[in-house]
């Protein structure tokens, strides 16, 4: 992991974005903004969720007339998605918005343009600048867009970079000349290589904080690859201030996600239990798959980090679910259950969900009345006897001793 490299910092109502700040985690609601109450609930969700600051599209004067009811009454900072009409911009940032998206690619005219930076500076609403990879090649200059997609031809991914990059100094040359800096980059594709490139490109040029984020990623099965490989690497490399990963699915997926990979990173400290399970193998002897999406969902109501194991057996088991606070290793039909390396009880298959459950939720009470101490190091788990077949036989090779 690189340091994270320094940047701006740019505060989107109470959450800071860049410099010493916490990556954060946005999203962005699927409803139509009109549609008030959906979008509220849909809002809180995603707060709920993990999200520090929630999107949402303003295409009609309906979408941004309905900022005013929904701002009130939701919990994280809100930015109003503009495209094409620079009077949404106006309106939002009138209805008290946190933050405008803008391509400045697409507003008809630099005056209009010039209004919406105006109408931000005077009410301290900073704006993110963002190019996407569709949207590049120049609509409007006809020559112009024919001899960007010629050199498109010869060397694409650098092509690209390169045409990314430049649009974007030209889009901060408009806000330089306004004098204003109050400004979040972003540099989409859907190639997670282009993403890579243009934004490890634009972090040395500028030190704006970066919004990054794969765009049209695809359903959650493919899109969290691409933006795991591409969001993953630029963070492990220090690039990288506010994320967001977006599936065409339920935006609460691309919370989830995210906060998972910030987890991993080492960029987030983890609210939330955490759970391994084994692959399962030939040696499985019980439905360890759906155990595990079982514990999955009971997990979900405990809010402590406690450290989950769900093991199909003790040959790899004790050694990779070291660490664990409440730990199961299944045999033949039955389940033995330790908490900090301490064994607590033996429960039936039948049993084995309802009794890791209550085992987390007791640990957890534990924790936060101030009994017992998370994923402390040094706790060993002895393998347990291998639980004998009904014959007797011992079913697997003892380990370790
Ligand atoms: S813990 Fe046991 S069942 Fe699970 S993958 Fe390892 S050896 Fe196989």
């Amino acid at each position: 992991m690189r340091a994270r490299r320094k940047t701006r910092k740019v505060l989107v109502g109470p959450v800071a974005i860049g410099g010493d700040a916490p990556v954060s985690i946005q999203s962005m609601t699927s409803t139509y903004t009109y549609e008030i109450d959906e979008t509220v609930r849909q809002i809180h969700a995603l707060a709920t969720a993990g999200a520090d600051i929630v999107r949402v599209a303003v295409p009609e004067s309906r979408d941004t007339e309905a900022l005013r009811h929904i701002l009130p009454q939701v919990p994280v900072p809100i930015v109003a998605d503009v495209h094409f009409h620079f009077e949404r911009a106006l309106e939002a940032v009138e209805a008290g918005v946190h933050k405008i998206r803008l391509n400045p690619g697409n507003i008809q005219d630099r005056k209009q343009v010039d209004r919406v930076i105006r109408a931000c500076r005077e009410r301290g609403v900073p704006i993110r600048v963002g190019v996407n990879e569709g949207g590049i090649i120049e609509r409007k200059d006809k020559g112009k867009r024919a001899e960007e997609k010629a050199a498109l031809v010869s060397d694409y991914a650098g092509h690209l970079v390169r045409i990314m990059v430049d649009k974007l100094e030209e889009y901060l040359r408009i806000f330089d000349q306004n004098d204003f800096a109050d400004l979040v980059v972003s540099a989409k594709s859907i190639d997670p290589r282009i993403v890579i490139d243009a934004y490890a490109a634009i972090s040395e040029r500028f030190d704006f904080p970066l919004h990054l984020g794969v765009t049209h990623a695809g359903p959650k099965e493919t899109g969290c690859i691409r933006s795991v490989v591409a969001l993953g690497t630029l963070l492990a490399g220090g690039i990288g201030d506010t994320i967001r990963i977006s599936y065409a699915s339920d935006p609460i997926l691309e919370v989830d996600d995210a906060r998972e990979m910030l987890n991993c990173l080492g960029l987030r400290q983890r609210v939330e239990p955490e759970l391994i399970a084994c692959p399962t193998c030939g040696r499985i002897e019980i439905d360890l798959i759906k155990l595990v999406k079982d514990v999955r969902v009971r997990l979900a109501e405990i809010k402590t980090p406690v450290k989950v194991a769900v093991m199909g057996c003790v040959v790899n088991g004790p050694g990779e679910a070291e660490g664990a606070d409440v730990a199961v290793f299944a045999g033949r039909g039955k389940g033995i259950i330790y908490v900090q390396g301490q064994q607590t009880r033996t429960v039936t298959e039948a049993d084995m969900l309802d009794a890791l459950h209550e085992e987390c939720v007791a640990f957890a009470a534990r924790v936060e009345r101030g009994e017992a101490t998370l994923n402390t190091g040094g706790v060993t788990i002895a393998p347990p006897d291998p639980l004998p077949r009904e014959d007797g036989s011992m079913p697997l090779p003892v380990v370790g001793r």
